[in-house]
């Protein structure tokens, strides 16, 4: 399998490009619209072609690419039905297979963060993108977009937290310069994990007082119409 963590400075948002080697097919998970140009010299530098981008949820601090990508590569663009983007190739619902060569990326319905929030499992390699629902020592926010602590309590505690402890933890941000985690590292030194109870996990998360992201106005709207600012 190839793996690449692509960062972009400005909303520290991670990109994941991963390929079946052999077949030469490739998936992006989160691509950001500014960021176009680079992952398709990359693909076509690394002789791949694009067969699915994937969206975790409807971001608010960036613009997605999957429009774009879909556009100049032919490629299938995902994300969840709850978010209702109905301009997107493949609406996915909680267990659906996305096949990218011979990997098998299996969505995991993850709400909380938000209520169209997925995570991306690659059952066979031991690896899970987590979009925003968890991050390297922290979660994403629930004071937005239908975010709700009792479910982000649930996706993390009973979903996310069923899976091996050796799975690997590959982020949706990073504020810090931490890249990757595992699940067993995020139950010892993740402070949301730390909760014995939803009720003090709820209290937790609905005391954080975090600023709106600064182009929530202009994100929301144009990525539930596959990246097309108006
Ligand atoms: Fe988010």
């Amino acid at each position: 399998m190839i793996i690449r963590q692509l960062f972009d400075h400005d909303t520290f948002t991670y990109t994941y490009l991963i390929a079946d080697e052999n077949a030469r097919k490739a998936a992006l998970i989160d691509p950001v619209d500014t960021k176009l140009e680079l992952y398709l010299r990359l693909l076509e530098e690394l002789n791949l072609t694009l067969v699915a981008a994937l969206d975790t949820h409807v971001h608010a601090d960036h613009i997605t690419a999957l429009g774009a990508l879909r556009e100049q590569t032919g490629c299938d663009s995902c994300i969840g039905k709850q978010s209702k983007v109905d301009c997107a190739s493949r609406l996915l619902t909680d267990g659906d297979e996305i096949e990218v060569g011979d990997l098998v990326l299996q969505a995991l319905y993850t709400p909380g963060h938000t209520d169209d929030s997925y995570c991306f499992y690659l059952s066979a390699e031991s690896t899970l993108f987590t979009g925003d629902t968890l991050l390297i020592r922290g979660s994403g926010r629930t004071d937005f977009q239908n975010g709700d602590p009792e479910q982000l309590y649930h996706s993390l505690y009973s979903k996310l937290l069923a899976l091996p402890d050796e799975t690997l933890v590959y982020p949706g941000h990073d504020y810090q310069g931490l890249s990757q985690s595992t699940l067993l590292e995020e139950q010892r030194n993740n402070p949301r994990l730390q909760c014995i109870n939803q009720s003090e996990f709820i209290e937790m998360m609905n005391a954080l007082k975090i600023p709106q992201p600064k182009h929530i106005h202009i994100a929301v709207p144009a990525n539930r119409a596959c990246g097309q600012r108006s």
